[in-house]
């Protein structure tokens, strides 16, 4: 790669930019374009005069404004620039997006970057936690890091099956920017200790749809069709949960699997089981019929 010197702190275009590349996310495209003047990305947006210094939080977060500086330092447009990052997302759409590492790879694009000379090409999707297919070339995505018992389990079977039909659907619906809130505020409820909340149980209980084993420590996420296969694989399942901080991305691998298998068991099972995490507090009341959206009525 040619290197330049960095031009003196002024507002406008830089004198020469590395081409993006197709799905490329903006922290690696202004990382490189740093790299050609010897500098950090940090101090390249600081001299382009963009507020936000850091590029990890300009991928999820870039404001109008630095979105227009930007644009202009990268000979570009702010909504292509936009579009390279998860900016204008909602809260809960960027649950499904993970921080600084990728969580996939594309074996293809990553061979064809290394033979190219260029190291440090990530592409957006590598980041979507509910991603299967890479963007630029079409070829499927290779998880980062999983045991090979997950990837073993996921390899065949009912499983895989209903992993995947959650994870297209929901790859989907973060294309096209539906609204995904109802998504997150279900898999929170599957992952959830069940409620100690003597009401909440009495309601449910006297409308006689409290399962055996609710007042039982693992949360539904461990009890569902399907997930039996997952527990050996979760370290004290019994225990574990995602911690109310964490986003669906930062689970481990795992959960998220379990999460999405408990979420077919969800939609199959209807109403009835609705109505228990509503009585329970764990969903909105609108909340089925956007989850049914997604995953039934949408071909
Ligand atoms: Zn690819």
């Amino acid at each position: 790669m040619r290197r330049l010197p960095l031009p003196p702190r002024r507002l406008g275009p830089l004198p020469e930019i590395p081409w993006p590349e197709t799905d490329e996310i903006l922290s690696s495209w202004v990382a490189r374009s740093a790299a050609m003047y010897r500098t950090r990305p940090e101090v390249l947006l600081e001299q382009v005069g963009v507020i936000e210094h850091s590029p990890i939080i300009l991928d999820r977060q870039a404001t109008p404004a630095d979105l227009e500086s930007l644009a202009i330092a990268m000979h570009s447009s702010p909504q292509a620039i936009r579009q390279m990052s998860f900016a204008g997302q909602s809260h809960e759409a960027l649950e499904f997006v993970a921080h600084r590492s990728p969580i996939w790879t594309c074996h293809r694009c990553a061979t064809e970057f290394a033979c190219r000379g260029l190291v440090q090409v990530r592409l957006r999707q590598w980041f979507v936690a509910v991603a299967s297919w890479c963007r630029r070339c079409g070829g499927p995505l290779s998880r980062t890091r999983a045991g090979r018992t997950i990837r073993e389990i996921l390899a065949r079977g009912d499983l895989c099956e209903r992993h995947t039909f959650v994870s297209e659907r929901l790859a989907r619906a973060f294309d096209h920017e539906r609204p995904v809130g109802a998504v997150t505020h279900a898999m929170r409820a599957l992952a959830a200790p069940v409620p100690r909340d003597k009401k909440a149980l009495y309601v449910a209980r006297n409308r006689g749809r409290l399962p055996d084993w609710a007042d039982r420590t693992p949360p539904l996420l461990w009890q569902l069709v399907g997930t039996s296969q997952l527990r050996g694989q979760a370290y004290e399942y019994r225990s574990w949960r995602p911690p109310a901080n964490r986003p669906y991305a930062a689970w481990p691998y795992v959960g998220q699997i379990a999460a999405t298998t408990g979420l077919t068991v969800l939609i199959e099972a209807g109403m009835a089981m609705w109505s228990i995490l509503r009585d329970l507090g764990l969903v909105e009341p609108d909340d089925e019929l956007v989850v049914r959206n997604i995953f039934v009525t949408s071909g």
